[in-house]
């Protein structure tokens, strides 16, 4: 099973963070700087050497992906996008076929910076459109045209690359299920589509301009009911022309082109995480390195820590993960054999009465190899899952 949750010392992947933006958009609560673009080549060399100092502590590790994500990782330019790949490939153990992805913004994306991406070994891209609804792009502070998505789905085919995913958000302030409709019509029906699809409910985060609009009562969001119709058509568009919804927020165009990066988080797996703000998740420890660029270069650069918080992962978290993370492969879940023996005790033993519960109201189902949610369980994945991680941990045993 491609999803089974791994086993210790299997392969891993790299996170590299790039923290600059040309503005911030108001519902955005990423780790991430505007004005400071001017650090960017300081930065690109402390990711080489950060890379070298933390690739010692994996070297029977080998790496499935690296992705680099932001921020807006497309205000790179393409020598410092191939030094960033460099010292990923002088360093590391690449896997043959090695996933290697990188967040763009539209507007950046000319054919010349694509070509320059591809030849640095940038094999994935994923393009945030967000919107092709004009007023929307406005609405979520978005500063790219919805004619700049199509013109980079040209430039990334033209430029070679045969893997593009695109990112869009529902239920933002305004948007109407006929807008909705109208997006995803947009995107499929350009002359070289996107492969995979990332779409993604807005969810209003504390702290942002959004919240602050909100609690002044002068942003409006659609109503949880809206927001669930707009995500039921999503499922029922894409059904219909043949994609395959293979996690709770993502489609793939060819059954198994998951993103393998995105695959390791929801496996539960471990990936290096390089950079300001970076998450990293290695041998059961969630690691968080410092937020602010200029401290994280100053640490780099002083042979210092990076990392800012080390939170050791128990028992019950790890359970929870696994069960957390897994359920939201729609198409295959979670294995009971490989949860086992990662974990040391079955699915049952741990959640059997809350599964079966789930089960007698439709929304899990149970397979050949281990549980997965059902489709009406997508709907409510966190109400599901909730349910299912309410076990008692008497019934964990030591792996
Ligand atoms: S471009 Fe992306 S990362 Fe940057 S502020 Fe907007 S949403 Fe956040």
């Amino acid at each position: 099973m491609i999803f089974a949750p791994l086993p210790r010392h299997a392969p891993m992947g790299i996170y590299i963070h790039i923290p600059f933006c040309s503005h911030i958009c108001p519902y955005c609560d990423f780790t991430t700087y505007a004005g400071k673009e001017s650090l960017i080549p300081r930065y690109v060399d402390g990711l080489a050497r950060d890379l070298a100092r933390q690739a010692q502590s994996v070297q029977d590790r080998e790496i499935v992906s690296v992705f680099i994500g932001g921020g807006t990782p497309s205000l790179l330019d393409g020598d410092q996008m191939r030094a960033v790949l460099d010292a990923c490939r002088d360093n590391f153990t690449l896997a043959p076929g090695c996933e290697i992805s990188v967040e763009t913004n539209p507007n950046s994306l000319t054919q010349p910076l694509l070509t320059a991406y591809r030849d640095a070994g940038i094999n994935r891209l994923s393009i945030g459109a967000q919107t092709m609804d004009r007023r929307g792009l406005r609405r979520l502070g978005r500063h790219h045209e919805s004619d700049d998505v199509l013109v980079a789905l040209e430039n990334a085919h033209a430029a070679g690359f045969e893997r593009v995913s695109v990112d869009a958000i529902f239920g933002w302030p305004g948007q109407s299920l006929d807008i909705w409709k109208q997006d995803l019509e947009t995107l499929l029906g350009t002359p070289h589509p996107p492969n995979h699809l990332s779409l993604y409910s807005l969810i209003v985060e504390p702290g942002t301009p959004f919240a602050d609009a909100q609690a002044r009562g002068i942003l409006h969001m659609p109503d949880d009911d809206a927001t669930a119709d707009m995500y039921e058509l999503a499922i029922d568009t894409l059904r219909d022309a043949g994609w395959t919804h293979y996690e709770i927020a993502n489609w793939s165009w060819h059954p198994g082109d998951y993103s393998r990066h995105n695959a390791l988080y929801w496996q539960h797996g471990d990936y290096l995480g390089a950079g300001a703000g970076a998450h990293g998740h290695l041998d059961g420890v969630r690691t968080m390195s410092h937020l602010l660029p200029e401290r994280w270069c100053e640490a780099v650069e002083n042979d210092g820590d990076t990392v800012s918080n080390r939170e050791s992962i128990d028992v019950r978290n790890g359970l929870t993960e696994t069960f957390l993370m897994g359920l939201r492969l729609l198409q295959d879940g979670i294995s009971a054999d490989a949860f086992e023996r990662r974990h040391g005790v079955t699915i049952e033993e741990l959640s059997g009465p809350n599964i079966d519960a789930m089960v007698a109201t439709g929304l899990v189902e149970r397979t050949d190899s281990g549980i997965r949610l059902a489709q009406r369980g997508a709907m409510l994945a966190n109400d599901v899952i909730a349910r299912i991680t309410e076990f008692d941990m008497a019934a964990a045993r030591s792996p």
